[in-house]
C-alpha cells in the first residue's frame, strides 16, 4: 500500500482525524472554498468523464480521489508527500467532473487555489529552466514570441521546418523538449511577410454605415499566444463580425488573460494582467463594448473567472461586469445574421468533418450548440460525431508540456476516435487543441486538417478570399 492509498483511506472516513479546516495544516484553503469541497457525496459518477482515471484507473487520479486528498491536506490529515503531489500534478483542470457531477462541486476552485501551495513541478535541470522561460518569460508576451519565432518562419519559408522537426529527429531529443518539438511541427503558417507590424484587426475602425446603427459593439480580445500564431483566425472573425453589421474594437493594452500563470500557481500574476484587461476594454469607445469577444476558448474559461479572481477585491464590480460581458466568437456569430456566400465557393463544401468540443469551452463555459449551430448553417458540410467527446485530448493550457507522457496518450485516444469518423477535417475552437492535435496527426502519419469553425465560416462567406488561412495548405 503505498502512502497514497494510505492517505485516501484516512480521508475517505477510515482513519481517525479531525473534520475541518485547519488553518495551520498543509493546504490552509479559503474557507468557501473548502465548504464547496464538501458537497461531493463521493457517488463516483464523475470517474468516468475523468481523462486521467480513465487512462489508469487509480482512484487517486479521479476526481474524487483528488477532492479527498485536497480535502485530507486542508485538514491536517494527510502530509504533501512526492505521491500525493504527483496525483494533484497530473490533473489536466479540464473540468469535465464538472459537467458530471450531480451536486454542482465546483471543483476547479479546489485545484486552483490548491495550485498556489503546491504549483505544478516542471521536470529538474536545463528542461525544467527552458520549459519555465517558455512558459513564463515569453509565451505571455507576443512581441518577445515573435521575435523568436522569426528564425522558424524564415525556416518554414524556406520549406525547411518540417523537414527540421521531423520525428526522426525529434526522437533524440529529452522527454520536455520532444513535447515542446512535436509543437513545434505544428507550428501553424503564416501567410504574411515574416515580419509584419500588421498582426492586429484593424484598432477603432468603424465600418457599418453611419447612418445604419452597429448591431453590437465588439470588444475583440486578441491575448498573446492566440495573436501571434492564430492571427489567421483572429483576422477571420473580424471579417464575419464586420459582414455582419458590427463594430470592433481591438482594445489596446491588452494582452495574456492570465491563465498561464493561474493554472501555474502564479496567482499575483494573473490578477495584474487580469488587472490590465479589465482596464483596457473599460476605455473602448464612449461606453464599454456589448460583448467582449474572443476566439480562443482556453482565454475565454479564464476571462470569465475574472469576478472569481476579484471576488474580494476592490475591483469585484469592474471585474464581474468584464467577466458578464464575455463572449466565445461561436456564441455571438451564432447570434447575427451572417451574409449569404457573395459567390460561388472556390472549393466544394461536400466533405465530412468533426467537430472536437475543447474542454475550455464544453466544460469550463458550458458552450456546445453554438458551434453546431454555426456548421449547420454551411451547405454541403456534413458533421460527424465523435467518440468520448467528453475526454480532454491532452493539450491542457501548458499540461502537454509540463506531463508529456499522460498528454501523448489522450492525444492519441483523442486520434484514434476522430480517425475512426472518417473525416479529413478537424474542427475545434481553441489553439491549445488544434496544435496538440494537429502535432499527434502529423506524429502520426494521419492526414488531417485541423480548423477553428471560423475559418470554415470564412471560406462560406467570403468563399475563400480574404486572411490568410494556413491549414488549408496541409
Ligand atoms: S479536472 Fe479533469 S483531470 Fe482533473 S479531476 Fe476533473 S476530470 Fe479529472
Ligand atoms: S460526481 Fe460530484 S459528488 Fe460525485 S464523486 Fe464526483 S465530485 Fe463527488
Amino acid at each position: 500500500m503505498n502512502d497514497t492509498t494510505v492517505a485516501l483511506r484516512v480521508v475517505s472516513g477510515l482513519g481517525e482525524g479531525p473534520r475541518h479546516l485547519r488553518t495551520d495544516s498543509a493546504l490552509p484553503l479559503d474557507q468557501r472554498t473548502y465548504d464547496r469541497a464538501l458537497a461531493c457525496v463521493h457517488c463516483g459518477l464523475c470517474l468516468p468523464t475523468c481523462p486521467t482515471y480513465v487512462d489508469n484507473g487509480l482512484e487517486a487520479d479521479s476526481p474524487r480521489g483528488r477532492i479527498n486528498l485536497i480535502r485530507g491536506l486542508a485538514e491536517g490529515r494527510i502530509e504533501p508527500s512526492e505521491s500525493v503531489r504527483h496525483h494533484l500534478d497530473l490533473c489536466l483542470d479540464c473540468r469535465a467532473c464538472e459537467t458530471a457531477c450531480p451536486s454542482g462541486v465546483v471543483y476547479h476552485e479546489l485545484i486552483e487555489e490548491a495550485r498556489q501551495f503546491y504549483p505544478p513541478r516542471l521536470p529538474e535541470g536545463p528542461d525544467g529552466r527552458l520549459l519555465h522561460l517558455f512558459l513564463h518569460r515569453l509565451l505571455p508576451h507576443p512581441l518577445a514570441m515573435r521575435l523568436a519565432l522569426l528564425p522558424a518562419r524564415l525556416l518554414q519559408k524556406m520549406g525547411l521546418w518540417r523537414w527540421l522537426t521531423h520525428p526522426a529527429l525529434l526522437g533524440r531529443l529529452p522527454v520536455a523538449n520532444r513535447a515542446l518539438g512535436r509543437l513545434a511541427r505544428a507550428l501553424p503558417e503564416d501567410d504574411g511577410p515574416v515580419w509584419s507590424r500588421r498582426r492586429r484587426p484593424g484598432l477603432h475602425r468603424r465600418t457599418t454605415p453611419r447612418w445604419k446603427p452597429a448591431v453590437a459593439r465588439i470588444g475583440f480580445f486578441t491575448g498573446c499566444v492566440d495573436s501571434v500564431l492564430f492571427a489567421h483566425v483572429q483576422h477571420q472573425a473580424v471579417d464575419l463580425l464586420r459582414a455582419a453589421g458590427c463594430d470592433v474594437w481591438v482594445a489596446t493594452g491588452q494582452g495574456c488573460c492570465g491563465a498561464i500563470a493561474h493554472h501555474g500557481g502564479h496567482a499575483d500574476e494573473a490578477r495584474r494582467l487580469a488587472r490590465a484587461n479589465i482596464e483596457a476594454f473599460a476605455h473602448t469607445g464612449d461606453h464599454p463594448p456589448d460583448y467582449i469577444v474572443t476566439t480562443a476558448a482556453g482565454c475565454g474559461a479564464m476571462l470569465r473567472e475574472y469576478d472569481h479572481l476579484f471576488r474580494d477585491d476592490a475591483d469585484a464590480d469592474r471585474a464581474r461586469d468584464f467577466s458578464r460581458r464575455l463572449r466565445d466568437i461561436t456564441q455571438v456569430l451564432a447570434m447575427l445574421e451572417l451574409p449569404a456566400p457573395r459567390r460561388a465557393p472556390r472549393r466544394s463544401f461536400d466533405q465530412t468533418v468533426v467537430y472536437h468540443d475543447a474542454c475550455h469551452l464544453q466544460h469550463a463555459q458550458r458552450i456546445t450548440d453554438a458551434p453546431r449551430k454555426l456548421l449547420a448553417q454551411l451547405p454541403g458540410v456534413h458533421v460527424v460525431p465523435l467518440g468520448e467527446s467528453e475526454l480532454c485530448c491532452g493539450a491542457a493550457g501548458s499540461y502537454s508540456l509540463t506531463q508529456p507522457d499522460m498528454a501523448a496518450r489522450l492525444a492519441r485516444r483523442k486520434l484514434h476516435h476522430i480517425t475512426a469518423t472518417g473525416a479529413r477535417i478537424c474542427i475545434t475552437a481553441n489553439p491549445g487543441c488544434a496544435m496538440q492535435i494537429a502535432s499527434t496527426a502529423a506524429a502520426e502519419g494521419v492526414p488531417l486538417e485541423v480548423i477553428h469553425p471560423v475559418t470554415l465560416m470564412h471560406r462560406a462567406v467570403f468563399a475563400g478570399a480574404g486572411a490568410g488561412d494556413p491549414y488549408a495548405s496541409r
